[in-house]
């Protein structure tokens, strides 16, 4: 399976949940994640930890580069939930 496949399945989700994805680049720098996951506020969910997501996406068995991974640390440590994301299985239980 290809990261585009899981890609469009997350894009596909989170709509379904009425919320809204985009895509992601920074400026003049490297490492961001593929992807911003914005979710409505629910009596069901708790806002901060579920309202923004910022994903990164990599086909089954791939795992963050170097750079990446430095990059969602440094996101991590100010407050920012980083998620990698590499199977269908993987977006269903982060929507769960
Ligand atoms: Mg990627």
């Amino acid at each position: 399976m290809k990261e585009s496949q899981i890609e469009a399945h997350l894009v596909k989700r989170v709509k379904a949940l009425g919320g809204e994805v985009r895509k992601v680049q920074w400026i003049g720098r490297r490492g961001a994640p593929d992807r911003l996951v914005m979710l409505p506020t629910s009596p069901h969910r708790h806002v901060w930890a579920a309202g923004t997501i910022w994903v990164e996406l990599k086909a089954p068995g791939l795992k963050a580069e170097t750079h990446q991974v430095r990059e969602h640390e440094r996101m991590r440590c100010m407050g920012q939930r980083v998620v990698v994301i590499d199977s269908i299985e993987a977006v269903e239980k982060l929507l769960a």
